[in-house]
């Protein structure tokens, strides 16, 4: 591959093996491999941080709350300096998206173009609250002064999925820091290196050592021993409904903590008999599975197809999903994901096999004739005939797998999108907004979109799940709020 993007990338990146704590990289004994999933050619090695590691984090974080004035500070202060932090993200872009590139699912193209700008962007969002928020002065008895306030809770622990580390990164740690809490990060052990050199940037903007952390290691050790730890004030996840609830469990086990939880989801797709442009919606609907190879937590891998359009609708799909272009993410032109890792791509196969051998029908199985030999990729899949008792159907497949079904009238439409223990996302489409908006309104779903798949860069609008989906919100006014608590103080007036 001489000449691509690829050779320029592999001499210029050496991961560190370690932490980023109190503004330093600490070195730490290499526990595991790290792979790069398009090849699955092991290119670093990360640590297993113990719950000492942990510790150390932790106190750094309470220490610099404690010396630094991160908390108390101009709140104008704390924006400035978030916002020159989101400045210096942007222009690493090509470093961060190189780095973000070569160890996760994200082609570099995308990573440089999108991942990192939106990972700033979304950092001067946030900073922008800093000083846009308060309390209440109550409506009390005459003779006393209810004042309701708002504080940082303190150290946020915060633990994100491998499937965009820097933008899963970014939701967690913004808000918490722009709201004057400190943070200890542990971004997945698949891909644990461009979040600590976004941390390092954070220092080098001027927030003080100490109060963005990151602790590299496994989940049921180092994550486990960040939420359990008695100095954390507020946990923030995102990543397996499973993996949520054993944090929650452990929230409750260790101190009451309150914790916020954005997890998988099965989202459907509901496209109404009266939609005019085909083309339009089906390349809508194919974008919302192929994107990040369908390693999206909202992912549009339901296709409720009303019978009157179904079958234009699936020929059109045929046509788009057999025509993506797979490839190892260090080629510019490669917009088809490998899938994280074999462990996972073996976990897709064999949903797809055993929903075949219970009746299931493959439409389509894409191409992915530029897949590099030793990668994890799965091949763009659409199953027809695929009931709703089926794992395929019913439990979060995490690759890009889309299952077909259909209704005969609208009522049996909306139901069958609810009929999941999910609710993270939807979307409709439809030319009565009439029946677009009744849809949004029964839909049991934390977003619904209408006409249209996916987020925007409005990061007004939160993100977060109904049902099994989740708990609280990422962006949005609400998760600046979720990493505030609320003091009462009465005050007599004599
Ligand atoms: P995962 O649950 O396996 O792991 C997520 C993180 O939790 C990792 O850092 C992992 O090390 C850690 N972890 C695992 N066990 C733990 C434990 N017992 N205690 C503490 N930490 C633990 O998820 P994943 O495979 O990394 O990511 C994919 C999942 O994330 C999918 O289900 C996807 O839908 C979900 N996700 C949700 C959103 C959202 O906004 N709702 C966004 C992205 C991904």
């Amino acid at each position: 591959m001489a000449g691509t993007i690829t050779d320029i990338q592999m001499d210029g990146i050496q991961p560190f093996c370690g932490h980023y704590i109190d503004g330093r990289y600490v070195e730490d004994e290499p526990a595991f491999d790290v792979r790069r999933p398009s090849d699955g050619v092991v290119y670093a090695s990360a640590p297993n941080a113990d719950a000492d590691v942990v510790d150390r984090a932790v106190r750094a974080a309470q220490a610099a709350l404690a010396s630094s004035g991160w908390g108390t500070c101009a709140p104008r202060d704390r924006a400035r300096t978030l916002r020159r932090w989101a400045d210096l993200i942007e222009a690493d872009k090509e470093e961060l998206g190189r780095l973000e590139a070569i160890g996760s699912t994200r082609p570099v193209s995308e990573a440089v173009a999108w991942d990192v700008p939106f990972t700033a962007e979304g950092i001067r969002f946030f900073a922008e609250f800093a000083d846009k928020h308060g309390g209440d002065v109550a409506a009390t008895q005459h003779d006393q002064l209810g004042l309701i306030i708002s504080e940082p809770i303190g150290v946020v622990g915060a633990i994100v999925p491998w499937n965009f580390p820097l933008v899963m990164g970014s939701w967690k740690c913004a808000p918490a820091m722009a709201a004057g809490n400190a943070v200890v990060l542990k971004p997945s052990e698949m891909t644990p290196f461009s979040i600590m050199r976004m941390a390092e940037l954070a220092v080098e903007a001027g927030v003080p050592a100490g109060i963005f952390n990151v602790v590299n290691g496994e989940g049921h050790s180092t994550g486990d021993a960040l939420v359990r730890h008695e100095g954390i004030g507020k946990v923030t996840f995102t990543g397996s409904t499973r993996t949520g609830a054993a944090i929650m469990a452990a929230c409750a086990e260790s101190g009451i903590k309150p914790v916020t939880l954005e997890l998988g989801g099965k989202s459907p797709q509901v496209v109404f008999a009266d939609v005019k442009d085909l083309d339009r919606v089906a390349d809508t609907v194919s974008r919302a599975i192929l994107a990040n190879a369908g390693q999206v937590c909202n992912a549009g891998s339901r296709l409720l197809l009303h019978r009157d359009v179904a079958e234009p609708m699936i020929e059109r799909l045929v046509r788009l999903v057999a025509q993506s272009d797979a490839g190892p993410t260090w080629l510019a032109n490669t917009n088809f994901s490998p899938i994280i890792s074999h462990k996972q791509r073996d976990s897709i196969e064999r949903v797809v096999t055993g929903a075949t051998q219970a009746g299931a029908k493959v439409l389509v199985r894409g191409d992915l004739q530029n897949a590099s030999d030793g990668g994890s990729y799965y091949a763009p899949t659409i199953l027809d005939k695929a009931g709703s008792d089926m794992s395929v159907v019913r439990d979060e497949v995490f690759g890009p797998v889309m299952t077909v079904q259909r209704f005969d009238d609208n009522d049996e439409g909306i139901a069958l999108a609810n009929d999941t223990h999910y609710g993270l996302a939807a979307g409709v489409y439809t030319s009565d907004m009439s029946l677009g908006l009744r849809a949004m309104r029964e839909i049991q779903a934390g977003t619904v979109w209408i006409n249209r798949y996916g987020r925007t860069a409005d990061f007004i609008i939160p993100t977060g799940g109904y049902k099994q989906s989740g708990i609280g919100k990422d962006l949005g006014r609400y998760a600046f709020e979720s990493n505030l608590r609320y003091k009462s103080a009465l005050i007599a007036i004599d």
